[in-house]
């Protein structure tokens, strides 16, 4: 079943998901359902799967030589989302990334997608490889998270690669990223929301932000994007700070801040149980928020790890 239609079915009603992340290769699959288990309980009607892109690592190969090789940690966001779909009656929304991918292989992963009766796909751009600093698109590929919805919605009318020949359309549900503390690329907020209004024009139905600490950011981003005529849902993402390495990691990696209540907070904390700790009773208040202003949709990302989130959505769901 499409997202928007589990939203609508809701009548007003706040859902509980989440999103997880295929296991390092080489371990099995039951990793994924030791993460999703204790999370059944509060009726997700959706999980996200990321996509993890190749990376590239040099061996030494003897003699001052070096081989680059790609490799992928996080293969298997397919597989997986067909498995669950299977083992837990939720539907599975696998995440799309223009990196790595031309127009016919992104086409023919839709393909497979549908094929599986998989009704969703979160769109995205993907960010750059971690030895580049800018996001480089693949040969025949496309460079921004517009080009692909563009190219999903063309499928979802019958208009595949081929010219001239019209072929059974597909029937994706579309999601796109929103940022409310801004992509950290964008010249400014007001550049990004615009890129956000081309994506919804081109055919995403409902916006999951990047995770935020600072309520207030969400919902002036949700004045930002009505006032632009983005009407879609937007679902807030929300993770759990769980370890002393996250207090610096999340900021520098997600380009997100901490409010200055919750800083202080963190500035308190000498191991990893008590940053759990704050993370769950943080997490716990903005939830409680975020469900009061009547959102349709918490996304948790648990990042490998839902203790903390089943803790947070007992004391909300
Ligand atoms: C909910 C969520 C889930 C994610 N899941 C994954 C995942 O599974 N795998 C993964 O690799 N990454 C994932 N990401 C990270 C995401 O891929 C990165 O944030 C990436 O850098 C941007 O993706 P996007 O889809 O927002 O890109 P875009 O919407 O293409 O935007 C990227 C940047 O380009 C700018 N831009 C857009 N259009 C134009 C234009 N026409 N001209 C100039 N500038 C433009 C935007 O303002 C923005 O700064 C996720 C992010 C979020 C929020």
């Amino acid at each position: 079943m499409k997202l928007i239609d589990h939203i609508s079915n809701a009548k007003g009603t706040t859902l509980f998901s989440f999103e997880i992340l295929p296991p390092l290769k080489g371990k099995s699959i039951q990793s994924i359902y030791d993460g999703i288990d204790p999370l059944m309980e509060f009726k997700p009607k959706f999980v996200n799967v990321t996509y993890h892109r190749e990376e590239y690592i040099y061996k030494e190969r003897g003699q001052g030589l070096l081989e680059k090789i790609a490799v992928r940690k996080r293969p298997g966001t397919v597989g997986i989302c067909a498995a669950i779909m299977n083992k837990y009656d939720v539907d599975a929304v696998p995440h799309l990334i223009c990196g790595g991918f031309n127009r016919e292989e992104t086409e023919n992963a839709l393909i497979d997608l549908q094929f599986l009766g998989i009704d969703n796909v979160l769109a995205l751009r993907g960010d750059p490889i971690k030895t580049e600093s800018i996001f480089k698109p693949e040969h025949g590929g496309h460079k921004f998270a517009v080009e692909l919805i563009q190219q999903i919605s063309e499928m979802n009318c019958g208009n595949y690669m081929m010219d001239g020949i019209q072929m059974a359309p597909t029937n994706f549900c579309i999601g796109t990223a929103g940022y409310p503390e801004k992509h950290f690329e964008a010249m400014n907020l007001e550049f990004d929301l615009q890129n956000l209004k081309a994506k919804v024009d081109a055919g995403a139905e409902y916006i999951v932000t990047q995770m935020f600490f600072d309520n207030s950011k969400y919902f002036s981003f949700v004045d930002a994007c009505r006032k632009i005529g983005i009407t879609i849902p937007i679902i807030p993402g929300l993770k759990a700070i769980k370890t002393l390495n996250h207090i610096s990691f999340l900021p520098k990696f997600f380009h997100i801040d901490y409010p200055i209540e919750l800083s202080t907070e963190l500035l308190k904390c000498r191991d990893n149980k008590a940053v759990e700790q704050v993370g769950i009773e943080w997490g716990a208040h903005q939830s409680k928020e975020l469900k009061k202003a009547g959102v349709p949709c918490i996304h948790y990302y648990t990042m490998s790890n839902s203790a903390s989130v089943k803790e947070i959505a007992s004391k909300v769901f």
